[in-house]
């Protein structure tokens, strides 16, 4: 089914319909749970004028669907709710989700890091396959009809959108979080988990830039350095610490370190960055000494931009030391020198906050783990009410760990319907 086909020009409601399915939302966790659910009626309600808004932009367009690494790895990229995601990891794991994609002839490769992107496609590919698997398993999917309401009467559920009264035996909540929300995901989903009784843990934006205070670098946006350490203090205590690749930004940082550890900052924050690395701390301040020792009457700048380090972003770290732009190594004081390799290995910023939803990756919280059965994805309180991907307290480090979770555990739903472990027919 084409996104025109689905949002202009559609069929009156079907509401005199017993669905056996409604699923709330047309992102990769409902498209994907509606085709393999198939074999009743599904009935897919989205909100936007078209489906998968969010996953046509993942991977900046490109769609990192996933990772690779063993089911234990994967648990390690998703926080406390690691070991929550694990039977749905096990029932359709990575290995699982490439092998659907190659059945639909859209092939995956690897890149250096592990992360798995289209060959020769884009994420819009990825979109077209699950939306051609739909119309082939004959789901019916309305575009731009927001879900208002979930209402449970006599066995079934009433679905309300703003024109419509919709009837099923399961309701699938796939909303996503609330991050981004101009591609549709905008929190409604903790709205109607809430209006059935399903606790939502506190929420809040995971996997975006990190935002400085008195921030030093504004000038320098763009400038990136790779592999560094960032280590995450509170109340002088280190809570966090983690590596990868930063990008400066004209308020902060940004890049896959900066949004990894984006989950765990509070305003307030020391946050700790490395810009030079060796082995360890130690060994870039040893590195930088021996670099400086040996400069002898070369301009400090000159010398280690030689170890290719930025040079504007030298100067603005001389400058921050109190050191003139054309220092010279051999009369550099003790104290100078230190305080530059200290800034160059350990700069301490105070964290603002974060970028907030508007450009997050993923949402932090949402529908209580505890609430949810494991092994299908029912509410434990609500039986036939199921809820899938993002809207799930669950999120993942950047790597194709959020679409995973999305697949993985969306295949749970379908296939506890399909087989009415839930003692419903599907
Ligand atoms: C810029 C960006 C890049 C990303 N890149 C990656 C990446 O490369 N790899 C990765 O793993 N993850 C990535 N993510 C995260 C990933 O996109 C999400 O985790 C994933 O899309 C979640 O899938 P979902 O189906 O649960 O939710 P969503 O994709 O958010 O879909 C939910 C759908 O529900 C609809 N909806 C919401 N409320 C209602 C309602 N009331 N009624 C009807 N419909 C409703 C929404 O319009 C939306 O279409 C990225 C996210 C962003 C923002």
């Amino acid at each position: 089914m084409t996104d025109k086909e689905s949002s202009t020009g559609r069929d009156a409601a079907n509401t005199n319909t017993i669905y056996t399915a409604i699923i709330i939302g047309g992102g990769p966790a409902g498209l994907f749970c509606a085709c393999r659910a198939a074999g009743g009626r599904i009935l897919v309600l989205e909100k936007m004028p078209s489906c998968g808004r969010k996953l046509c932009i993942t991977g900046a367009g490109r769609c990192n669907l996933t990772h690779t690494g063993t089911i234990t790895e994967f648990m390690t990229h998703y926080g406390d709710g690691g070991k929550f995601l694990r039977p749905a990891l096990m029932n359709f794991s990575p290995e699982d989700l490439l092998a659907f994609f190659r059945e639909h002839g859209l092939f995956f490769t690897a890149d250096e890091n592990g992360k798995y992107f289209p060959e020769d496609g884009m994420a819009k590919d990825v979109l077209s396959v699950l939306l051609a698997e739909c119309t082939r398993a004959g789901v019916e999917i309305r575009c731009g009809e927001p879900v208002r309401a979930i209402e449970c009467t006599n066995d079934h559920f009433s679905v309300k959108t703003g024109d419509a009264t919709y009837t099923a035996e399961h309701v699938v909540l796939a909303t996503g979080g609330a991050s981004y929300p101009a591609t549709g995901s905008a929190g409604d989903g903790y709205t109607l988990a809430g209006m059935r009784g399903l606790p939502v843990t506190e929420t809040g934006p995971a996997l975006c830039a990190v935002i400085i205070r008195d921030y030093p670098f504004h000038a320098l946006t763009g400038i990136s350095f790779d592999s560094v350490p960032l280590s995450l203090y509170r109340d002088n205590k280190k809570i966090r610490q983690v590596t990868g690749d930063i990008i400066l930004t004209v308020n902060g940082i940004s890049g896959p370190g900066a949004l990894h550890i984006s989950r765990y900052v509070q305003s307030g924050d020391t946050l700790h960055v490395g810009f030079v690395t060796g082995t360890d701390e130690e060994s870039a301040r040893k590195y930088l000494t021996d670099t400086i020792a040996n400069g002898k009457n070369r301009q400090v700048k000159t010398v280690l931009a030689e170890r290719e380090i930025p040079v504007r972003f030298l100067i603005r770290l001389l400058e921050l030391s109190g050191i003139p732009r054309d220092a010279t190594c051999a009369h550099l004081t003790k104290t100078d020198r230190n305080t530059l390799i200290r800034y160059l290995t350990d700069f301490p910023f105070t964290v603002a906050g974060t970028e907030g939803y508007t450009t997050a990756m993923a949402t932090r919280g949402g529908v209580a783990r505890g609430a949810i059965q494991q092994k299908t994805m029912e509410s434990k309180a609500v039986p036939g009410l199921f809820c899938i991907g993002e809207v799930l307290d669950i999120d993942g480090d950047t790597g194709g760990y959020n679409l995973q979770a999305a697949f993985s555990t969306a295949a749970l739903a379908a296939d506890a319907m399909v087989s009415e472990k839930t003692g419903r027919k599907a």
